[in-house]
């Protein structure tokens, strides 16, 4: 005798066509991420959806025309039973237009078993999949004892805070699982801040006297900004080194926290000695250190360089961390997430993800970053899970094998229904 959760498991071959479809219009909606303020349409969709399986939505607007959902679905015994957050971005990468897609990447198209479309793996996929799931159980009449929140936001591509709002608003839950690219490993995730190095002089010179700010009896203590900067660079990439020596997080390839300079913007034009200069930097950093820490490394690091040196001892850089958006403020943060391997809902989910697969999960760690990050700094034991693969995510001709789509979801509706209804610890 099949089960009654067995009998909905089957339903997503049944229903497989349908799970298509709602992935398909969910990439028919064109939410990349620059430009982004382009989501209502496809996030008033999926608040419909969930709406019409028994949700109740709050919907507000992080940005105009950004607006986050979250969906809550009340437990028939919310105090002793575990709630469950499911996360994921609406928003795709940016599409380019000389980007040679086969079709149009709104517009998708299935090829040997794969959906081809802009957010088919990045995460467009997981979204369907998880409301698909929630879609079966509440149709299936499945209860629910514990409390399961949707959410789904905006800004993840460009460093936005939808999912820190859903964290600031309230949101908690005993787990979240955020259901972005992982390939259908469970996976926690190092960190990103970015960051903005200043060099700058109080006083401004022509470039005349150059002369005298360097060389024998010009008796002039100033300096080229630009030149200074050097000097901190060199002193990133000496730390950078010193970081890819002494620490280590299994799962990474050694070096791979890294602090990247990635934009330099400086001086006035060529007629002046230039006064300031900025340098625009991106670190990585392994899961269990945090931002705090980095970035208090890299500026004591950087005061002893400029100690070091006569005229930037008199005129330290200085230093601003992260931001709320890449397209706003031109900064960024990803704080990490640690998996903890024995968290009861992570083997719940590995033990999920074998009945549908057969194979046991991989438990590793993400070689880019999500949203997962700001649950771990709310407290709140969370891991990413998702269908699709990086060397699909934010590419040209993007997609997704629809078989692990269907099995994504058969997972989703077995490690929801599970975890739903056990007991909160006590
Ligand atoms: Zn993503």
């Amino acid at each position: 005798m099949m089960s009654n959760l067995d009998k909905i498991i089957a339903q997503v071959d049944e229903r497989q066509d349908e799970l298509v479809d709602l992935l398909a219009t969910l990439i028919s909606f064109k939410t990349p991420a620059p430009p982004a303020r382009n989501t209502t349409e496809a996030q008033t969709y999926v608040a419909q959806f969930l709406e019409q399986i028994g949700f109740s939505i709050d919907m507000w607007d992080v940005y105009p025309n950004d607006p986050n959902v979250v969906g809550v679905q009340k437990g028939t015994k919310s105090d002793t039973h575990q709630s469950l957050i499911v996360n994921g971005h609406i928003d795709v990468a940016e599409v380019r237009e000389d980007e040679a897609w086969k079709s149009d990447p709104f517009q998708p198209v299935i090829q040997n078993g794969n959906i081809i479309g802009r957010g088919a793996a990045d995460m467009k996929g997981g979204l369907a999949g998880a409301l698909f799931a929630l879609k079966l159980l509440s149709e299936g009449d499945m209860t629910l004892a514990g409390d399961v929140i949707f959410q789904s936001v905006i800004g993840e591509e460009v460093g936005e805070a939808g999912t820190l709002q859903c964290c600031e608003r309230g949101y908690h839950a005993d787990f979240a699982l955020v259901v972005d690219t992982s390939d259908l490993h469970i996976q926690g995730q190092g960190g990103v801040i970015t960051g903005w190095i200043t060099v700058k002089s109080e006083k401004t010179y022509h470039d005349a006297t150059r002369r005298n700010m360097i060389h024998a009896g010009g008796g002039l203590f100033g300096a080229s900004a630009i030149e200074k900067m050097t000097k901190l660079i060199e002193g990133l990439q000496e730390l950078e080194r010193h970081w890819a020596i002494t620490k280590q997080y299994e799962g990474y390839q050694p070096g791979t926290n890294t602090i990247n300079p990635a934009v330099i913007e400086g001086g006035r034009h060529a007629a002046f000695i230039a006064d300031e200069c900025r340098l625009w930097i991106t670190v990585h950093y392994y899961p269990d250190e945090t931002y705090e820490q980095v970035t208090q490394e890299i500026e004591e690091h950087l005061l002893r360089v400029a100690e070091a040196d006569i005229w930037l001892r008199e005129n330290p850089p200085t230093f601003e961390w992260g931001g709320t958006s890449m397209i706003e403020d031109k900064g960024e943060i990803f704080p990490s997430l640690q998996v903890d391997p024995n968290h009861k809902a992570v083997k719940l989910l590995s033990k999920s993800h074998k009945k549908v697969h057969t194979d046991p999960v991989t438990i590793d760690v993400s070689p880019s970053v999500t949203d997962g990050g700001w649950f771990s700094e709310a407290g709140i034991p969370a891991a990413i899970y998702g269908p699709g693969d990086f060397l699909h995510a934010h590419a040209v001709n993007e997609q997704l094998s629809i078989d692990q789509l269907v099995s994504f979801t058969k997972t989703m509706i077995h490690f929801i229904y599970h975890w739903s209804n056990q007991k909160k610890r006590q």
